[in-house]
């Protein structure tokens, strides 16, 4: 029924909860936190706790000295904070505070940061944003946790525990306020143990634990008579009166109330005093005592609206506006909680306005404005679906958000895995590449050395086969004429033996091959005379000689040591004759300059056409050259310096072939065979004068 008080111990966000909590439970924390012991900032943080509104000046008065550093500055500005989220301006409180944080940081002082980082948090509390309230609530707690100011350990134990029991954590809630009990006691200092149990006895309240509650706060307030701080008392006082409400105890939670006014009227307390009218008020309400509360509520209202707080103003007038409902002036009720309302609505505190509307509704029913309740309720309603609704949403939201950050980090995961594949398949193919690499290294490598060595082979081989050409010239040839040697002919002769079967002919025009037999004449005498040299010399001149009196197309053989055969492929028969005349006499003409000495020689010659036919068949080359070796040997016995040519071999057979060859002068006589005679035409000779 009655506003205030009830919502106050159910709800911290609530205007009427406020004004109790700001003097009961929450109130503990901000400056109380905020009050280094040792110093004067101490006295002037329980000033701005009590008597804000008196606490400006004073503040003021440090701003020159909190110039001199950062930690200084970082005390003044943190206490600057408290002081405006005091006087319920706290957004400016939070500007203050992230001030302070900066300069704590400056200074490398993690106290003084978690301590602008606790003033934060209930400035930031008192924007209705708790769960960040709670956040740097415990990230002070953690920079404090060694920190060697032991107010300030027990401070953050405070506040850590009523951020938790805030969430509904009340097992870790009551190991921290215990704890911070505990700590506040081996410190010693009683007001830190008092504001450690009130804040105990709170939660006790909100675990229905009420003995073990009433227990703690007795023990705060009377520490707060030791100490003596009627401010501290009628905060315990306020505390006493939430359990007693709590706990059904009207009458104890009123006497607490009224106690705690006459001391905070004692010091001067106005922004106490107006909170305890309007709880004052609130527990009448609940007593359905309508002239006392009215009483109280009026005079809520005119202390609120003196102090310019509009927000206390506004339940003020809604409680006023409920004395009057209860005391039947509808009208008057009406007006001053369509006021509140009013407030309410433009400060888009709508839990409060909802809880009104409930309150307003049951008060117009009991005062027979049936139409008034009708249209309360549904304004009720509505708003009830709006904040469901946007409670929902806020739900809807959350869970998104927790949805989209799990998919996000099992994105993250994904892609981490992924990475993980991708740079492991990179890393293959990095060594395969290498291995490619090393393999088309190889290779190239590989093919220089087969293409040097295969070049090697073929100057191997292109010399080979010069050495070959030139070992076979060397065997087919005379080293000292260079001419043909003998066996170079035999394998020419065997090679071409069509030679032998050509038919013959004896007609002079036909065309024989033919074979002319050289042997010089006296050579043995050269040798002797001039030495071996002019020998080499005179063979080397006949040489020669042969090469220009016959054709190119002529084989020039050395046949032995001074005899040459020469073998004609093609030649009329009828010109052999002048062929050995010419040999006859180009041989000698050609002389050597022996030193000083000129040489020449005479040869003599045995030749014959080729084939040679012997009756129906033609003989073989080698007993056509034995003939013609004869007929040589019979130009040597006859006078040399001449040539005998085999003409013919009439009327001879294969059967006196041997005749011929052992006795050749005989045969001739015999008329076996037709020879010619050429000798050297006879020098014109000079006739005697
Ligand atoms: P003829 O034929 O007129 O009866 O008298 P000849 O002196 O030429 O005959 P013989 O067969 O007695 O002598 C041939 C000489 O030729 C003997 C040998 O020492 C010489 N002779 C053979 N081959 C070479 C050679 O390559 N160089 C030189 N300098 N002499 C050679
Ligand atoms: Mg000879
Ligand atoms: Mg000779």
């Amino acid at each position: 029924m009655s506003a205030g008080l009830y919502r106050a111990s159910q709800h911290r966000r609530s205007r009427a909860l406020l004004a109790l909590l700001l003097l009961a439970a929450g109130s503990a924390t901000a400056s109380d936190a905020a009050a280094p012991t040792s110093d004067r900032y101490t006295e002037l943080a329980e000033v701005i706790r009590v008597t804000p509104e008196r606490a400006a000046p004073r503040l003021a008065a440090l701003e020159a000295e909190a110039r001199r550093s950062p930690a200084e500055q970082a005390r003044y500005l943190t206490l600057s904070c408290d002081l405006s989220h005091r006087l319920g301006k706290h957004e400016e409180a939070v500007r203050l505070c992230e001030d302070a944080l900066q300069q704590g940081r400056q200074a490398h002082d993690d106290s003084l940061v978690a301590r602008a980082l606790l003033s934060k948090a209930y400035a930031v509390f008192g924007l209705n944003e708790s769960v960040q309230s709670h956040q740097l609530v415990w990230e002070a707690e953690r920079l404090a946790a060694n920190s060697p100011d032991g107010d300030l350990r027990v401070l953050v134990l405070i506040s850590s525990g009523e951020s938790f029991a805030e969430e509904g954590n009340f097992p870790v809630a009551l190991n921290k306020l215990q704890g911070a009990v505990t700590l506040a006691r081996q410190h010693g200092d009683p007001l830190q143990i008092a504001i450690a149990l009130k804040s105990l006895a709170y939660l006790y309240g909100q675990m229905r634990e009420f003995d073990k509650g009433f227990e703690a706060v007795a023990e705060a307030e009377k520490l707060a008579k030791q100490i003596d701080s009627p401010g501290r008392l009628a905060i315990f006082k306020t505390t006493e009166a939430i359990l007693a409400v709590s706990n059904g105890d009207v009458a104890r939670g009123t006497k607490a109330l009224l106690a705690a006014l006459a001391l905070e009227r004692d010091i001067g307390a106005d922004a106490m005093v107006s909170n305890t009218l309007v709880n004052l008020a609130d527990i009448y309400l609940r007593q359905q005592d309508w002239r006392r509360a009215l009483t109280y509520a009026q005079q809520a209202l005119d202390q609120a609206q003196k102090l310019h707080d509009d927000s206390l103003a506004a339940t003020a007038r809604v409680n006023v506006g409920q004395a009057y409902l209860g005391m039947g002036r509808l009208a008057e009720g009406k007006k001053h909680i369509e006021e509140g309302m009013d407030w309410y609505q433009r400060s888009g505190n709508k839990p409060d306005q909802q809880g009104v509307l409930v309150e307003y509704g049951d008060a117009l029913e009991r005062a027979g404005d049936l139409a008034g309740a009708l249209a309360a309720y549904h304004r009720e309603r509505a708003l009830s679906n709006e904040l469901f609704e946007t409670r929902r949403q806020k739900a809807m939201m959350e869970l998104q958000e927790k949805y989209e950050a799990d998919k996000r980090q099992r994105q993250i995961e994904m892609l981490r895995q992924e990475n993980q594949v991708k740079s492991t398949e990179i890393d293959n193919r990095r060594l395969q590449q290498r291995v490619w690499w090393l393999l088309a290294l190889v290779f190239a490598l590989a093919s220089v050395i087969v293409g040097i060595l295969y070049r090697k082979v073929r100057y191997a081989n292109a010399q080979l086969e010069e050495k070959n050409l030139e070992l076979k010239q060397q065997s087919a040839r005379d080293p000292l004429t260079a001419l043909y040697n003998r066996r170079h002919f035999q394998e020419f002769m065997r090679s071409h033996q069509e030679i032998e079967r050509r038919g013959a002919s004896t007609s002079g025009d036909e065309i024989v091959s033919a074979m002319f037999l050289l042997d010089v004449d006296h050579f043995k005498h050269i040798n002797d005379t001039h030495g071996h040299g002019a020998g080499d010399a005179v063979l080397r001149e006949i040489a020669d000689a042969l090469r220009e009196i016959l054709r190119e197309t002529d084989m020039i053989v050395r046949w032995g040591g001074e005899e040459f055969l020469a073998f004609l492929p093609a030649v009329p028969r009828g010109s052999l004759d002048e062929v050995a005349r010419r040999l006859l006499v180009g041989i000698p003409e050609r002389t050597i300059d022996y030193q000083g000495t000129r040489l020449s020689v005479n040869v003599s010659i045995g030749f014959a056409p080729f084939p040679l036919i012997a009756g129906a068949a033609s003989i073989s080359w080698e007993r056509a050259i034995n003939i013609v070796d004869m007929a040589l040997y019979m130009a040597k016995g006859h006078g040399r310096n001449r040539a005998y040519g085999v003409r013919g071999l009439a009327g001879l057979d294969q059967a006196n072939m041997d005749e011929i060859e052992q006795d050749i002068e005989k045969a001739w006589r015999d008329g076996l065979i037709d020879l010619s005679v050429v000798t050297p035409p006879l020098p014109e000779l000079r006739m005697a004068s």
